[in-house]
C-alpha cells in the first residue's frame, strides 16, 4: 500500500478500504490505519510522534482544533489566548456553593499541541510520592523510578544533576523569566520564614522557593506541536488531520475498531486494525467514552445511547487545583510588569524580545514559585505557591493590565482531596459536558487553602519584602480569621487548569483503565492523557501529561513486539 502523506490528501483516498458509503445523507470515507490518536495535545502529539517513529505502522492523529495560533509561538500570548476561542475550548464549570454560584472558566488548548499550546508554561513534574502513590494503588510500573525515565525522556535542560534530568529530549527547558530585583527579594524573604530556595524542583526534591522552569526556549514556546509534531510533518505514514472533531468510537461487540469524526461539517471514519488512543483531555476524553456507550450506564440509556460497557467510573474523581489570587500594590518604581507593559515600557519590552527573546513578553506566566509545608510534621509540601510580577483586571478578551502596579500571588492545596465530576448532558459531541468539580467539599481544602494564604502574607510582607512597599489589596487587612479568609476564598478563587483524573487508572470498579491505560471490558482501546491520573500531582499537569503520553506509546509498542 502507498504511503500516507501528510500534506497531500488526494492519496489520503489511496487507502480507503470500503470506498466511499453514505451514513445519514452525509458523505462518509473509510480509511485504514494501525493506530489512530484522538487529540494533539500534551499527550496526544507525543503518543503520535512515537508510534509513527517506525514506517511500518500507519498512524491517524485527528486534532478537532487548527493548526496553530500566531499567539501560540509567543511566551506572552497566553494572556491573548485563554479566552480565545480560535484557540480554545473555553468551557465553563457549573455554579457551585463554594465558588458563590460562580461558574469558573475551564480554558482548554483547541488546536495543534491543546493545553501545551496556551498554556503558561511552567514546567513541573510533581513529587517522586506522586507517581509512589499511584504505584501503591495497584498502578504497576507507575513509581517514580518507573516513570522517571520518560521524564529524563521528554527534556532537554542544561541545570539540575543528571541522575535526574534529561539533556536531549524534544522539550527544550529554561529558565526564561527575567531578573527583577522583586524575585530576589521573595527569595529572601521566604528564606526568612524557612522556605529554603531550591534552584532544581524537578531534581532530588521539590520543597523551596525557586525561579520557575519554563517549557521556553529561544523566545518560543515549546509546546508538544512545536517539539514533537513539527520535526516529523513529513513522515508519509502518518496523518494529521485538523478541525477534525471525533465523535463516536466505533465498535464491534467488546473490540474497538474505528472512529467517526467530522471535518468541516462532512463525516468520515476510520479504522485501527491495532488501537485506538484517546488523548482528549480530562473534559474531552471521558465525553468521547460516554458518546461512545461506554460509562454510567443509567446515565448513557437516559440518554438513549447503547451501552456499550457499563463502567461507573467515566466523567468521576475530577480534581484541579482551587486558587484564590493574593493581591499586592508595589510601590517601588519599574519593576513590575504593569509598568514595563505600557508605554515607552511596552517599546523596550518589545525591543528586547526581538532582539534577544526574553524579557517580559518572553517570560512564563508566574516567574517564581514555591512548594512549601503548610504545616510541621508533614513529610512533603502540600502547598504551592506562584507569583506573577503583575496585577490584572478582567477584560472583555481576557485579563488586562491595571493601571496600579502590583503583584498577584496564587496559593493552593497540591493534592486536594475534593472531587467532582463531568459528564455529557446531550448526544451532540458539540454540545459541552457539565463539568462540576465540588470545591472544597473535602474540610481539608479548606483547611489547607486558608493556610496557604497566610503563608503568602508571611513572604510578602517579610522584611527582605521592605524595599518594594508592598500593601496587601486582597483579601485585604479585614480578612485576618479562617472564616475570612475562607469566605473571600469562595468569592474570588478560581482553578489554575488542571483538570484530572476522569478517567482514572486503576484495578477496582470505578477505574476507567488499567496500568496499561486499556479502556476496562473493550480490547484495542486505551485513554492517554491527564484523565487517566489517580490523583493530582504536586504542581502544574503538562510535564505529568507529556510523560503520561511518552509511556503510553512505549507500553502499546511493547504489546506489539511484546518487549
Ligand atoms: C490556560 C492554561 C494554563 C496552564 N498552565 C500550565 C502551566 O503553566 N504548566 C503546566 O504544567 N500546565 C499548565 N496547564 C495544564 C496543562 O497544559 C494540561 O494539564 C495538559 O496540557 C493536559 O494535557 P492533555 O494531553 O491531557 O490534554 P490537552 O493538551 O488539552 O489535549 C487534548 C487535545 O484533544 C483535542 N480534542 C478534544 N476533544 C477532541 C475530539 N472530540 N476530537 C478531536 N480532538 C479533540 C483538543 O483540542 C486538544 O488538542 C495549563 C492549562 C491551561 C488550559
Amino acid at each position: 500500500m502507498s504511503p500516507v502523506r501528510i500534506a497531500a490528501l488526494p492519496v489520503l483516498t489511496a487507502v480507503c478500504v470500503s470506498g466511499c458509503n453514505l451514513r445519514g445523507g452525509i458523505l462518509s470515507r473509510m480509511q485504514a490505519y494501525d493506530y489512530i490518536v484522538v487529540g494533539a495535545g500534551s499527550a496526544g502529539a507525543v503518543v503520535a510522534n512515537r508510534l509513527s517513529a517506525s514506517a511500518r505502522n500507519k498512524v491517524l492523529l485527528l486534532e478537532a482544533g487548527r493548526a496553530s495560533h500566531p499567539w501560540s509561538r509567543i511566551p506572552i500570548g497566553y494572556a491573548k489566548l485563554i479566552a480565545n476561542p480560535a484557540a480554545n475550548w473555553l468551557y465553563r464549570s457549573q455554579p457551585e456553593p463554594n465558588t458563590n454560584g460562580r461558574t469558573l472558566p475551564v480554558p482548554r488548548g483547541k488546536l495543534l499541541g491543546g493545553s501545551s499550546a496556551i498554556n503558561g508554561m511552567a514546567f513541573v513534574r510533581g513529587q517522586a510520592q506522586d507517581f509512589d502513590t499511584w504505584a501503591q494503588m495497584g498502578n504497576h510500573g507507575w513509581s517514580y523510578q518507573d516513570v522517571l525515565p520518560f521524564f529524563k525522556r521528554m527534556e532537554s535542560y542544561a541545570g539540575g544533576d543528571d541522575e535526574y534530568r534529561g539533556r536531549d529530549g524534544p522539550i527544550r527547558v529554561t529558565n526564561p523569566a527575567p531578573r527583577l530585583p522583586i524575585f530576589t527579594a521573595l527569595i529572601e524573604a521566604a528564606k526568612q520564614v524557612g522556605i529554603p530556595h531550591n534552584p532544581d524542583y524537578n531534581g532530588a526534591a521539590q520543597e523551596g522557593i525557586a525561579m520557575s522552569q519554563a517549557s521556553i526556549a529561544a523566545g518560543r514556546r515549546m509546546s508538544t506541536a512545536r517539539c514533537y509534531l513539527d520535526p516529523i510533518r513529513r513522515r508519509p505514514n502518518l496523518h494529521i488531520e485538523t478541525e477534525a472533531l471525533a465523535e463516536a468510537l466505533m465498535l464491534d461487540g467488546k473490540r474497538c475498531t474505528g472512529i467517526r469524526y467530522s471535518v468541516r461539517g462532512e463525516t468520515r471514519e476510520a479504522r485501527a486494525a491495532r488501537e485506538i488512543i484517546v488523548s482528549a483531555g480530562s473534559i474531552n476524553s471521558p465525553q468521547l467514552l460516554e458518546l461512545s456507550g461506554i460509562g454510567q450506564p443509567e446515565r448513557l440509556r437516559d440518554l438513549g445511547i447503547d451501552v456499550r460497557q457499563a463502567l461507573p467510573g467515566v466523567g468521576e474523581n475530577l480534581r484541579d487545583h482551587y486558587a484564590p489570587r493574593t493581591r499586592w500594590s508595589v510601590g517601588a518604581k519599574g519593576i513590575t510588569f504593569n509598568e514595563r507593559g505600557r508605554g515607552l515600557g511596552l517599546v523596550g519590552q518589545a525591543l528586547r524580545y526581538a532582539l534577544f527573546g526574553d524579557g517580559m513578553l518572553g517570560s512564563v506566566a508566574a516567574p517564581i514559585r514555591a512548594f512549601v509545608r503548610s504545616r510541621e510534621g508533614l513529610e512533603a509540601p502540600d502547598v504551592l505557591l506562584g507569583w506573577v510580577p503583575m496585577l490584572t483586571e478582567p477584560g472583555a478578551l481576557g485579563p488586562k493590565l491595571s493601571r496600579e502596579c502590583g503583584m498577584t500571588c496564587y496559593a493552593h492545596p497540591m493534592r486536594p482531596e475534593s472531587k467532582g465530576h463531568i459528564h455529557i448532558v446531550s448526544v451532540d459531541p458539540r454540545r459541552p459536558p457539565a463539568i462540576n468539580f465540588n470545591f472544597l467539599s473535602s474540610p481539608i481544602d479548606a483547611e489547607v487553602t486558608v493556610r496557604a494564604v497566610r503563608i503568602a502574607r508571611a513572604i510578602m510582607t517579610g522584611a527582605a519584602m521592605a524595599p518594594m512597599q508592598v500593601t496587601e489589596l486582597a483579601p485585604g487587612a479585614l480578612a485576618t480569621s479562617d472564616d475570612e479568609i475562607l469566605n473571600w476564598v469562595k468569592q474570588v478563587a478560581e482553578t489554575t487548569y488542571h483538570p484530572v483524573g476522569t478517567c482514572r487508572m486503576g484495578t477496582d470498579r470505578m477505574a476507567v483503565v488499567d496500568a496499561q491505560l486499556r479502556v476496562h471490558g473493550v480490547a484495542g482501546l486505551r485513554v492517554a492523557d491527564a484523565s487517566i491520573m489517580p490523583t493530582l500531582t504536586s504542581g502544574n499537569t503538562n510535564a505529568p501529561s507529556i510523560m503520561i503520553g511518552e509511556k503510553a506509546a512505549e507500553m502499546v509498542l511493547a504489546s506489539v513486539t511484546g518487549v
